[in-house]
């Protein structure tokens, strides 16, 4: 199967008792057991149901994984992958992860003696450097929030075996669309499918997938310690979003080229973050990567020029945190989404106070280029 056929028949889609093309939902806690001591296939829903596990089992095929848990938000599965770790061990981390992860790790996990580095994940030089006795794995995300840095997966997790190590592997931003990190060497992927995967902005939920079976084995048992686990409604509503991924994403890709086409010819813009654009620092290596470069843009206006006055100044396209939704978002990561973040170290790691993230949904083309320039133009 290709992955657009894999995206609707991929994983448990078929009920295999009445035939209806749709998973049902099995909204119950426990199951009838019928023998004592028996090894029935489900028993209680936080350990496995039905519903999670026919999106857990798609998410596995998407991402060329053996095995896929949802959890309850992204976050809950980043915190389960990294629970599979003890206190004294040491994880290098890209220097611009998304920042609630940011806050788990620095707020949560070094509490309980996990220790951490973090580095610039495009320089491979920083990352081999910052690997100690002690280090365990290395954590990452590519393309990066908001700047879109983009790191060589496949040169990382190269690295990452020579020196008997881990590499995980944030693929939220790709979507398995455009990158497998698993296929790339990575041991672990983990996903807010609370974005593209869901893709409708109507839920939050998480995935961790794995091609490694010790890993597979140590996840399903701490998903099922921890508990952070996903209802079966919403299991069922990720699984409806992710059957048109593929047909999202071809409309997403086609409005984000003709947005940075825009961006690029008008000089009110001073610079655009966009790994497909030729001139952008990581296109080589995303275009080896990648299948196709996402529909996340950044961009800063010409010094003067009030990002304030732009973002609030549109119609169609909303002022509002989140992506990967079907609705185009746009927001100031220096006030919004990466507000917490000290001045000072925000603006070492780039993220300007004129900088604009943009998520380019799937609207007519049209109307988005037309309220775009609507909006410039009131600069
Ligand atoms: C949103 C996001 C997360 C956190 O996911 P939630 O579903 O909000 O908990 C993690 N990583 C990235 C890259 C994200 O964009």
């Amino acid at each position: 199967m290709k992955f657009n056929t894999k995206l609707i028949h991929g994983g448990y889609s078929e009920n295999s008792e009445t035939g209806a093309v749709s998973m049902p939902i099995y909204r119950a806690s426990t199951f009838h057991q019928k023998v004592l001591g028996g090894e029935p296939k489900w028993e209680y829903s936080r350990t496995g149901n039905p519903t999670r596990a026919a999106v857990e089992k798609l998410i596995a095929d998407l991402e060329q994984g053996t095995a896929g848990f949802a959890f309850a938000s992204g976050s809950a599965a980043i915190h389960t992958v990294f629970s599979m770790f003890s206190a004294g061990d040491h994880f290098v981390v890209g220097n611009d992860v998304y920042g609630g992860t940011f806050r788990l790790i620095n707020k949560v996990l070094k509490k309980f003696g996990l220790e951490f580095t973090t580095v610039d994940m495009s320089d491979l030089k920083q990352v081999e450097a910052a690997i100690q006795d002690n280090t365990v794995a290395i954590y990452f995300e590519t393309p990066t929030n908001p700047l879109l840095k983009i790191s060589d997966i496949a040169a990382v997790a190269k690295i990452a075996k020579s020196h008997n190590i881990k590499t995980i592997v944030d693929n939220t931003f790709a979507t398995p669309y455009n990158q497998n990190p698993l296929a790339l060497g990575a041991d672990v992927v983990v996903h807010s499918a609370t974005k593209y995967l869901g893709g409708h902005s109507d839920l939050v939920a998480g995935f961790a997938v794995t091609n490694d079976p010790a890993i597979a084995e140590e996840i399903g048992f701490l998903q099922n310690s921890i508990g952070g686990v996903l209802g079966p409604d919403d299991s069922w509503l990720l699984q409806r979003g992710i059957k048109t991924l593929g047909a999202r994403m071809r409309v997403h890709h086609e409005n984000a080229a003709a947005v940075v086409d825009l961006l690029k010819n008008d000089d009110r813009v001073a610079k655009i973050y966009y790994p497909g654009d030729p001139d952008f620092e990581g296109y080589e290596i995303a275009k080896k990567q990648m299948k196709h470069f996402g529909a996340m843009i950044s961009f800063e206006l010409q010094d003067g020029l009030d990002p304030k006055k732009f973002v609030e100044g549109l119609n169609i396209v909303a002022l509002a945190e989140s992506l990967g939704g079907i609705e185009s978002l746009i927001e100031i990561p220096a006030v919004m989404t990466h507000g917490a973040i000290p001045r000072d170290i925000r603006l070492k790691s780039g993220i300007k106070d004129e900088l604009i993230r943009l998520s380019v949904g799937i609207e007519d083309e049209e109307d988005l280029i037309d309220d775009l320039k609507q909006g410039l133009a009131q600069l």
